[in-house]
């Protein structure tokens, strides 16, 4: 298993879901945790984790608010000199066909999907510059390489997480800092368990590996481009969709 021993990672939306699963491999892997969420549930799902295994603590963090993210950096490098791992895993989809989308629909996840790349990203990229080094993770999507009806807005978001991800990584490889995206397809979350039962068989005889993905397949994988002996790999998205789409 990757070690982050001693190293110190944001992750955010990590309150539930695919964020919880990354929070709780790391941890496991060594590393201190600060737990990024607008929910309060990331009070909860940060002591559930420490009480098991590792280092994590909560901080209340909007992603989309320059201040908000610039104050909890401070923080983390006021106690702990240094952020080492950066995943931008927080998202959310507000699904309608593209000629009902409204103008909200369209801005919030515009905001909260991509625009909170460039604020996490500012925040804490010459930290990783002045060390050295550093790993910047962030959530695709197999949507945004597919497209889906109803997620105009959220695909592009998608798709331009992986474009941002093969720019920044030709700008920041000369520090030590390697950029890299996971594209999820069909995962267990509070979304997939909401889908009727009939539903959720025909998507998964639809997968290769004939199974619905786990929010720790998907933790594993961000747990290798997060590891130091992934130095070499930086540019790419991952898609770990259990060979729905093959990229
Ligand atoms: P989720 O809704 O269960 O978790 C997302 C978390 O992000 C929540 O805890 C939420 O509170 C948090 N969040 C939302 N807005 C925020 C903000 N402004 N600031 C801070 N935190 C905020 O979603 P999930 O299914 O775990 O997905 C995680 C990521 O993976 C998302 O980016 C999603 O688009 C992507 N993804 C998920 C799937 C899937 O099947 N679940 C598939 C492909 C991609």
């Amino acid at each position: 298993m990757y070690s982050l021993k001693g190293q110190i990672a944001i992750i955010t939306g990590g309150a539930r879901g695919i964020g919880e699963g990354i929070c709780e491999i790391f941890c496991n892997a060594g590393a201190t945790v600060a737990l990024w969420d607008i929910l309060d549930l990331g009070k909860e799902t940060a002591d559930r984790i420490s009480s098991n295994s590792g280092s994590v603590f909560f901080q209340k963090v909007d992603v989309t608010d320059n201040k908000s993210v610039g104050n909890a950096v401070e923080k983390i490098i006021s106690k702990y000199g240094k952020i080492d791992i950066l995943i931008n895993n927080a998202g959310v989809i507000r699904d309608r066909s593209f000629l009902k989308m409204s103008p909200e629909e369209w801005n919030t996840v515009i905001n909260v999907n991509l625009n909170s790349l460039y604020i996490t990203t500012k925040a804490v990229l010459p930290h990783m510059r002045e060390a050295g080094y550093g790993r910047i993770i962030s959530a695709s999507s197999i949507n945004g390489y597919q497209g889906a009806f109803g997620q105009a807005n959220y695909a592009a978001t998608k798709a331009g997480v992986s474009g941002f991800t093969r720019a920044l990584c030709k700008e920041v490889g000369r520090f030590g800092v390697t950029v890299n995206a996971v594209a999820p397809g069909f995962i267990k979350s509070e979304m997939s368990d909401s889908m009727p039962e009939e539903i959720i068989k025909a998507a998964i005889e639809q997968i290769p590996v004939k199974r619905i993905g786990t929010t720790e397949d998907m933790g594993y994988c961000y747990l290798f481009l997060a590891s130091k002996e992934a130095g070499f790999v930086t540019g790419i998205t991952l898609h770990a969709n259990g060979g729905s789409m093959p990229m």
